[in-house]
């Protein structure tokens, strides 16, 4: 078979950077990328024979890991119905109710195709809605590629330091205030300034992008008492978290037990079970300004793919209280496992975490990681290295330390088995 490298000379040559999405071509940890040619359970195969236990888990859709039965029997039975009607479908209503099933505050959901698409579509939605211009996001928060939300991004911005994006007009920059992360007072003094202007603030549920950074307690129900307040909507972007950090995301580990709900909702990633689909959803009352019903424009081909829609519906399906309760377990089992390597190699570090998800961020013991300029204040350099050993031992991390780990409930004590011992090597490489 073509090895990696030959793959990626030809890339290259073929596609900008030879990826088609820029965290793929390692730019931040250095090397040849390896070109996936199958994965199943825990594991993914490259080009070149080697097998790794995944913990990118295809950023976060494989939560039963992949190839899984029940997702495989489904998609094969869709595609066999024909691949896409351009028309309504039964799945629809049924994915959209799995997920009303879970989220609180979801009375109407448009399914869309990628995180991008839905995220975009719930600012215009609030625009129009609201009938105000502004939006509030946070330094270090990740919506998608879309223009008005790419400044100060994390994601791959923050794995290519950049501020934002060319070919963003100012004119459509002037509309986004960025502010500082868990930080009530530059809400506060934003609201105050321009409270009757701004349309809406969009935060991830828990920020994933720039590493991961915990919510300080409270933080999110005082956006959402802010907003309403103000009469703005808050937007919670779920597309990460959703279906992953609990069943019932993030928003399950705070706002269900808090007792409020966002006015809108972003999904994606797990909801399509490894296919393309994302959605938004929220208040009907908001929702319902959506076409054809209200005066919002929105739309797509592929909105809705009748085999995008059964891979959803068998993932969600079968997302239950015992996979949360395994990767849980295993997800607290390795930060412990890391801990205990990092400290043995006199490495200073801390781990963030937001449920099951979790990051590690060099040089930061002192306070942590609460906001985006200490996430980029961190020791970065130490994660090439620790990434290299560990893909060298037969563990596939996130190629940038500015990404969450996934954990999938294929992973057993076998795959567990074989991080672990990969880890007091890596660690080492990290400190020198
Ligand atoms: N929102 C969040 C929180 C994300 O992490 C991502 C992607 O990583 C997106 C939106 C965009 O989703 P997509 O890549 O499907 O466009």
């Amino acid at each position: 078979m073509t090895s990696s490298a030959e793959l990626f000379a030809t890339a290259q040559k073929l596609m900008p950077g030879g990826v088609n999405s820029p965290v793929r071509a390692f730019g931040s940890v250095g090397g040849v990328p390896p070109f996936m040619v199958g994965a199943k359970g825990p594991y993914l195969h490259d080009a070149d024979g080697n097998d790794y236990v995944d913990l990118v888990c295809s950023w976060g859709p494989a939560l039963l890991g992949h190839a899984h039965p029940a997702i495989q029997d489904a998609v094969h039975a869709a595609v066999d119905r024909g691949l896409s009607f351009g028309a309504s479908t039964p799945d629809e209503g049924k994915l959209a109710q799995l997920v009303m099933d879970r989220f609180g505050g979801v009375e109407r959901m448009r399914m869309v195709s990628t995180g991008t698409e839905a995220t975009m579509t719930a600012v215009r939605l609030a625009r129009g809605y609201t009938g105000r211009d502004l939006i509030v996001k946070f330094a270090g928060c990740y919506h998608g590629h879309l223009d008005g939300l790419l400044a100060a991004a994390g994601s791959g911005l923050a794995t290519l330091s950049l501020p934002g994006s060319a070919g963003v007009t100012a004119a459509t920059a002037a509309e986004t205030l960025v502010l500082p992360y868990n930080d009530p007072e530059a809400i506060t003094a934003a609201f105050a300034r321009h409270g009757d202007k701004i349309a809406a603030v969009i935060t991830e549920s828990a920020p994933c992008n720039m590493g991961v950074v915990t919510p300080e307690a409270g933080f999110n129900k005082f956006l959402s008492e802010t907003t309403t307040a103000h009469g703005s909507l808050l937007i919670l972007d779920e597309v990460l978290t959703g279906f992953r950090a609990s069943d019932a995301g993030y928003w399950g580990l705070t706002g269900r037990t808090e007792g409020w709900v966002p006015d809108l909702y972003t999904f994606g990633k797990v909801i399509g079970g490894g296919l393309p689909a994302a959605a938004l959803g929220g208040r009907a009352e908001v929702m319902d300004y959506l076409a054809p019903l209200g005066p919002v424009y929105q739309a797509g081909t592929l909105s809705g793919n009748p085999v995008a829609m059964a891979a959803g519906i068998a993932q969600l399906s079968h997302a239950t209280d015992e996979v949360y309760a395994h990767i849980d377990e295993k997800s607290l089992a390795l930060q412990g496992a890391l801990a205990d390597a990092l400290t043995a190699a006199g490495v200073d570090y801390s781990i963030q975490v937001a449920g099951n998800l979790f990051s590690v961020a060099f040089g930061t013991s002192e306070h942590g990681v609460h906001n985006y300029a200490q996430a980029q204040g961190q020791e970065a350099y130490r994660y090439a290295p620790f990434f290299h050993q560990m893909l060298d031992s037969g563990v596939y991390l996130p190629p940038s330390v500015f990404e969450a780990w996934f954990i999938s409930s294929a992973h057993d004590d076998a795959a567990m088995n074989k991080i672990f011992d990969a880890l007091p090597g890596a660690a080492r490489a990290a400190a020198s």
